[in-house]
């Protein structure tokens, strides 16, 4: 295991952790259920709930899917390499504990740029004997510095499943999909892109009215179509692999069991080959 992120000044760190404003990773901590949360996240989360009473389930459903899509790639295509930006806070199954069950040796490195994510990614770094896993305090929006620092714990030489679950309706189109392009490219062949988003295809009115409530927040908050979440794959020239991109509970569900039609699912999500 690793972390420079860790030898960050504490003090430093309390200074950047406002809880006085909701903070995404927060509100998502209250979604899932968690308790590093504080009453503004929480108010955030109501407001997002009243708009959309499925929020709850819709969130669980979605980090549903990372664990399922981890598995996979784990378990049936042998990849022992993640890395895992907009990882969020820490929760019984992070995506280390899930590949490592499977591959003990996996590393993960994990990336989020918000203080809260830092102030406990020491849970993130329990990596087993044979695995490593690291942190990275960094923004999406620099990809260099991302890559760079990943390198010290990934091997870019073998494949990577670049994992971008639940973090792209924070960033515009601008620098969305170019820095999307510009990380695949890094990766070499054989690697996987994971990704989810959340869209107003299924269930316009309320997912609107959610952004409304994260807007007000003074949040970034990109509600995508399935063609525009699909373009992340296709300009990129990957192979978009079974069954696409599909509502997150429909992707691969667990035992072939009969998924119920839930029109009002909120979550897109898909993965795809990445060939060179
Ligand atoms: N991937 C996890 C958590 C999703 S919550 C899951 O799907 O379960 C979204 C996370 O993205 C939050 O932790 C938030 O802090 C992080 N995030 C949002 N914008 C970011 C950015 N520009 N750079 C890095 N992380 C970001």
């Amino acid at each position: 295991m690793s972390g420079d992120a860790l030898s960050q000044d504490p003090a430093e760190l309390r200074r950047r952790i406002d809880s006085t404003r909701a903070h995404p990773a927060r509100v998502y901590d209250v979604f899932l259920g968690g308790k590093d949360n504080y009453p503004v996240d929480r108010a955030a989360a109501a407001a997002a709930l009243a708009a959309n009473p499925r929020g709850y389930l819709d969130v669980r459903h979605n980090r549903d899917f990372l664990r399922r899509a981890v598995n996979e790639l784990a378990g049936q295509e042998g990849i022992r390499q993640f890395l895992d930006i907009g990882t969020g806070l820490p929760t019984a199954e992070n995506v280390h504990q899930i590949a490592q069950r499977i591959i003990p040796d996996a590393r993960v490195v994990y990336v989020d740029n918000d203080p809260v994510v830092l102030a406990h990614a020491r849970a993130l770094l329990t990596s087993g004997p044979e695995g490593r896993t690291d942190y990275i305090d960094a923004d999406f929006k620099n990809p260099a510095q991302i890559l760079e620092q990943a390198a010290k714990t990934l091997d870019f030489d073998q494949p990577i499943a670049l994992c971008l679950v639940a973090i792209l309706h924070f960033v515009e189109d601008e620098e969305a999909y170019p820095i999307v392009r510009e990380l695949v490219r890094a990766l070499p062949s054989g690697s996987r892109l994971v990704l989810s988003h959340l869209t107003e295809d299924l269930n316009p009115e309320n997912i609107r009215a959610v952004q409304r409530t994260y807007t007000e927040r003074g949040f970034t908050f990109v509600l995508r179509t399935r063609a525009d979440v699909e373009r992340f794959f296709t300009e990129n020239s990957l192979r978009l692999v079974e069954p696409g991109v599909v509502p997150v509970h429909h992707w691969r569900a667990d035992n072939d069991a009969p998924v119920p039609e839930q029109p009002e699912e909120s979550y897109l999500g898909g993965l795809d080959d990445i060939e060179k």
